[in-house]
């Protein structure tokens, strides 16, 4: 076997990461904090975030396998230090790579390698001439299969051979799901990643159980709030609707893996965030930067930032929310306070499709402003076209008002035959939705019960608004589109029952 696809360090030899021979690492790392060594000044001198105090002696912060460093004590009198820099420190020491150059000339050569390309030599003349030193590289032609290429370098004084692909449309190199575009950066980020491993395993084992007060972006860190604090803001309670605010909803945060250029802390463990590529993750919501390690156990506590979250349609409700500080969104209070001031008592209000057009041109505009632009009278004369607005804002939640997973829930409610009973399971479903989602809900059925007390002259029943509504509201999950169309009665009688027993159903 000349591959493997990502970077597994071999079966070790020398199991010389263990807590013993950590410990006497992070010892000697303590030891040399007195003075101010040189990876201290290069720390200083490059482009990192000017919020990382670089103290050495944090290393030794007692996080492994509860063993403190007999030192500590005398450190009691220093605030904490914000960022651990350990695992920066063990990057630092990783093997650089180092390019074994042929001289030869190969009149096939790819044309994606250079002087690092041997040509299909055996394996183990590729291993001996990699064992030069630690760190050297070269790519060679497999010769069990001409064509195809394997990256050979040496980590702790073995070879390691992975087959190597290279993506002709992005020009990238790549062995596993990371991609560079040099083989050069390939290495490095190999080194690094296998030295790391193999050096800070247990470290990165247990940085996520100390996180502690801190697990928070930077900017609203207070390191000194206590233990209970920190219990409390990590288990957040649910809000009471009546005094329903934005800022009290979960939420969780909107991960994607992230490249970063320089180096970079996780603000969960404050740890370094090693390698050279898709380092960590990033909150496409809030930029709050973690581990992905770390980001599994995050609490929802995003807070998202109004300048990341640039839409209104199409954006999650609960992050839209939270965003403005609403709430509800302010596109479906101006349309309401529009309808109920010129379109309760017009014929087929929210039925009567309004002018497409203008309808895209609101959309649009709202989200590149960010707020709703004039829709009065003056501006939009087709009050069709504002009940179509604010349908259309329904319709491209994605996730609707009446959430996915509750979907079932509200299904069989409904399909109950005793209508106490449909009432008590439909106002437990309720319950159980976002606040976000609870709070648009309710509001906006108060106002569908407001164009049913004009029914007479709008002829929009509850009946015939939960026709409109019952897909605009709800929609059926992936796994049940086989059978939403048959659904389609169910949802009409579930909206129906929510404007014309909301009293019932909802709180105050
Ligand atoms: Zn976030
Ligand atoms: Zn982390």
């Amino acid at each position: 076997m000349d591959s493997t696809m990502v970077w597994e360090p071999q079966p070790r030899e020398h199991k010389t990461n263990s807590f013993g021979n950590f410990t006497n690492f992070v010892r000697r790392s303590f030891r040399r904090s007195g003075r101010r060594n040189s990876s201290t000044k290069s720390l200083s001198d490059s482009n990192i975030k000017p919020m990382m105090p670089c103290r050495n002696f944090e290393i030794d912060n007692g996080v492994i396998g509860g063993q403190r460093s007999p030192d500590r004590h005398s450190y009691e009198q220093v605030a904490e230090p914000v960022w651990k820099s350990h695992l920066y420190q063990v990057q630092l020491k990783a093997p650089k790579p180092q390019r074994v150059v042929c001289t030869n000339h190969f009149s096939n050569k790819p044309f994606q390698y250079g002087k690092e390309y041997h040509g299909p030599i055996s394996r183990e003349e590729a291993d001996r001439l990699v064992m030069q030193k630690e760190g050297c590289y070269l790519i060679r032609e497999s010769q069990r299969q001409p064509g195809s290429f394997v990256l050979v370098f040496n980590f702790s004084n073995q070879p390691r051979n992975y087959k190597l692909y290279f993506d002709t449309e992005e020009n990238q190199h790549y062995v596993g799901e990371k991609r560079f575009e040099t083989t050069q950066d390939l290495v490095a980020d190999g080194l690094i990643t296998l030295y790391v491993d193999l050096n800070a395993k247990d470290y990165i084992e247990h940085m996520t159980l100390n996180a502690g007060p801190a697990a928070r972006p930077p900017d609203q860190q207070d390191f000194r709030t206590t233990h209970e604090q920190t219990l409390q803001r990590n288990t957040p309670t649910r809000p009471v609707y009546n005094t329903f605010k934005a800022s009290d909803c979960e939420k969780a945060h909107n991960f994607k893996t992230h490249s970063y250029y320089g180096p970079h802390w996780c603000h969960y463990c404050r740890n370094f965030m090693w390698g050279l590529k898709a380092q960590g993750v990033r909150c496409q919501d809030c930029s709050y930067d973690c581990h992905k390690q770390c980001s599994t156990i995050i609490p929802n506590n995003c807070s998202p930032d109004r300048k990341l979250v640039k839409r209104v349609f199409g954006v999650d409700l609960t992050t839209l929310i939270k965003a403005h500080d609403q709430k509800r969104p302010q596109i479906v209070e101006s349309c309401v306070h529009e309808l109920e001031k010129r379109g309760l008592e017009l014929e087929g209000i929210y039925r009567v499709p309004g002018f497409a057009d203008d309808i895209t041109y609101l959309r649009n505009q709202i989200d590149k402003e960010g707020t709703v632009p004039d829709i009065t009278e003056q501006a939009f004369d087709d009050i069709n076209v504002i009940a179509g607005l604010v349908k259309s804002y329904f319709r491209t939640l994605p996730i609707p008002v009446i959430t996915f997973d509750l979907y079932d829930q509200f299904i069989a409610a409904v399909k109950m035959e005793d209508k106490s009973d449909v009432l008590k399971a439909l106002s437990t479903a309720l319950k159980s939705l976002p606040p976000a989602h609870y709070e648009l809900l309710k509001y906006f059925c108060r106002h569908l019960q407001r164009v049913t007390k004009y029914k007479d002259r709008n002829l929009m029943s509850g009946e015939n608004l939960g026709i409109v509504f019952g897909p605009t509201l709800m929609r059926a999950p992936d796994h049940l589109a086989m059978e939403a169309v048959g659904y389609i009665p169910y949802q009409k009688k579930i909206i129906q029952s929510l404007i014309e027993e909301q009293d019932v159903l909802f709180e105050r």
